[in-house]
């Protein structure tokens, strides 16, 4: 991955650093019968060989289904992956936790996560989800834990407590139409070295949902620089920030051209000019917003 576009995850007491692809796969909505099982399978292998080898999933896609379908894609080659999966809230207690990573892993047809994240959070004290995380980590079970959909305040109270601070990224929605998260959360994440993984990064979801793979500023700068509208959306999702990528988006893709397309964009860089006009058109945010979700 030379000059590919990479994110770090930092060393912790028991991994050493991990530098990812900025770009990796999301699994929502597979497994479900939408697509046929087997181009689902092939897309996941189609952007493993093409760099994308962060594969997110979770516990509620397909209600296991993705799980399943992330488990036959990795069959034979599960150390090509970095496998990200989610634990539902009401799962996320000192043994429950422990009993839904277990199901998740036998869906995978694996023994260890590389990383587990808290889907959203819930009403059972993180505490315990941070002891349970910290079990599974002893039991080799998880590589590293994580959060998603957590909010500014919410990470400030995970990073409170014991081990919090362990926390290796915190995933949430962000695309060009969804800003909200650069004020103040995604300041804090970067101060506290912990990365971003950006979800719907091609906007669809979340409340400020917009037609951006059409908006006219999206399709006419794309065209001038010989990119997809998808492409333009993604490049910009992992552009650097200050010098520093410290965001990952997972699209999701089954049809062929959509994982080739994704994936060249570890190749792809914005100039300033783009990002200027795209700044323009989508203004970053000027005040604190609630977070974004689907
Ligand atoms: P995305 O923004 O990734 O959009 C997926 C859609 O975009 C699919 O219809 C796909 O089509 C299409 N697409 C993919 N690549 C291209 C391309 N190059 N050109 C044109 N269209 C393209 O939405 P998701 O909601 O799937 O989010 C991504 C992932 O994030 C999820 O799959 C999931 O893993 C994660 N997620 C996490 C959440 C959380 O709460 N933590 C919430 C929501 C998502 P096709 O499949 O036909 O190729």
């Amino acid at each position: 991955m030379n000059d590919r576009a990479t994110v770090r995850l930092a060393a912790t007491a028991h991994e050493d650093a991990v530098t990812l692809p900025a770009v990796g796969q999301g699994t929502w909505f597979m497994g479900e019968g939408l697509a046929p099982r087997a181009d689902e399978v092939r897309a996941l292998q189609q952007g493993l060989e093409l760099g994308m080898t962060l594969i997110d999933t979770a516990e509620m896609y397909g209600d296991g289904g993705a799980e399943e379908v992330v488990g036959e894609a990795l069959a034979g080659r599960r150390n090509q992956a970095f496998l990200v999966s989610k634990v539902y809230p009401w799962n996320a207690g000192r043994d429950s936790a422990i009993a839904a990573c277990e199901a998740s892993l036998a869906r995978l047809g694996t023994d260890h996560l590389d990383l587990y994240l808290l889907h959203w959070p819930g009403g059972i004290p993180l505490d315990e989800t941070l002891e349970a995380f910290e079990r599974l980590r002893e039991a080799g079970k998880i590589r590293r834990f994580g959060v998603s959909n957590f909010d500014v305040d919410e990470m400030g109270s995970l990073n409170a407590l014991p081990g919090g601070g362990d926390c290796a990224v915190n995933q949430v929605l962000y695309h060009l139409g969804s800003r909200g998260i650069e004020h103040s959360l995604r300041p804090w994440q970067r101060d506290h070295g912990m990365p971003l993984m950006g979800y719907c990064p091609l906007a669809q979801g979340g409340r400020l949902r917009r037609r951006l793979l059409d908006h006219p500023e999206v399709t006419a700068l794309a065209a001038e620089r010989g990119l997809t509208p998808a492409q333009l959306l993604l490049a910009w999702a992992v552009r650097p920030v200050e010098g520093v990528r410290d965001l990952i988006a997972i699209p999701k893709a089954v049809q062929p051209d959509h994982v080739r397309d994704n994936a060249a964009v570890l190749d792809q860089r914005l100039d300033d000019e783009a990002l200027a006009r795209l700044d323009a058109a989508f203004p970053a945010p000027r005040r604190k917003e609630p977070l974004d979700i689907v």
